[in-house]
């Protein structure tokens, strides 16, 4: 599977773009490809071939929250195209959907992790992928995966919703942030919450995961009962909050709702606000 700046060759019906060990896309690498894995007959590998050119006269590729642009191989079939993933991955059968996210993440790591971090030497890629190992000290580096907290915070009827600055008009989610050393699960939950939005919140549940490779996070999906209401944003983190009613929420995904777009499906977050509204979580 060549992989292209983070991009994963897909066909308008969600077909990924393998191709044979001598196609020539792949002359383009500089890294031996990454083992993903196999079944009875084939063994599958992602390739990361980034310093390929598109055509300079394409389309640009645009830098937004969302890369809606889209790139064709000369070297891959006619419909096969460079897609963002997050564009892409509703199409996606879960076997090539854990493929793609895998060789996405495992890629980006490398990318990124081509020098020693306790010696600055350039390291190697070895275990066909999975480890790199440094030549002058012999230290061995592993992917790196960042876990992430993303939780539906809940007061009786109603859900707490925030958005950064920086994301597209109407658009809001739940409340989501890294945890961090030494901390665990639950208590990342609880600080993330009363960090952006000065809520509090007592007992919390793990509900279900999603591995986000954009780039390496790993989202545990909760859920918190808020014990207060009142809230007061960190302007750093959040440019708003808002407590949304489960009727409410109903307008949102039908796309009635005055301010609030809906969200991206796909996403973790819209499958736990889904079940939150059929009061599956029980
Ligand atoms: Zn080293």
């Amino acid at each position: 599977l060549p992989v292209w700046r983070g991009k994963i060759p897909t066909d308008p019906v969600g077909a990924l773009g393998w191709v044979g060990p001598d196609n020539k896309s792949l002359l383009d690498a500089r890294e031996p490809p990454v083992f993903l894995g196999q079944d009875a007959r084939t063994s599958y590998f992602a390739q990361d071939i980034s310093p390929w050119s598109p055509d300079p006269n394409g389309p640009a590729i645009s830098a937004g929250f969302l890369d809606n642009s889209a790139q064709h191989h000369p070297y891959l079939a006619a419909d096969q195209m460079f897609q963002d993933l997050r564009s892409s991955m509703l199409l996606l059968s879960p076997r090539d959907a854990e493929l793609a996210a895998t060789a996405k993440a495992i890629l980006q790591w490398h990318s990124t992790h081509g020098f020693c971090s306790a010696c600055g030497h350039k390291s190697d890629l070895r275990n066909a992928g999975w480890q790199r190992v440094c030549p002058a000290c012999t230290a061995s580096h592993f992917p790196r995966t960042d876990p992430v907290v993303i939780m539906l915070v809940t007061h009786g009827n109603r859900l707490l919703l925030g958005r950064s600055a920086m994301w597209p008009q109407g658009m809001y989610s739940l409340l989501a942030g890294f945890v961090e050393p030494g901390e665990p699960i639950e208590a990342a939950v609880r600080r993330e919450v009363l960090e952006e939005t000065g809520i509090k919140t007592a007992e919390v549940r793990y509900l279900a995961s999603q591995p986000w490779p954009f780039p390496n996070s790993l989202m545990f999906g909760c859920i918190a009962e808020a014990t207060t209401d009142q809230i007061t944003l960190d302007p750093a983190e959040l440019e708003d909050a808002v407590w949304v009613t489960r009727e409410e929420l109903v307008t949102v995904f039908a796309g009635e709702h005055p301010f609030i777009k809906q969200g991206r499906n796909g996403a973790i977050a819209h499958f736990l606000m889904t079940n939150w509204l059929a009061d599956r979580l029980d």
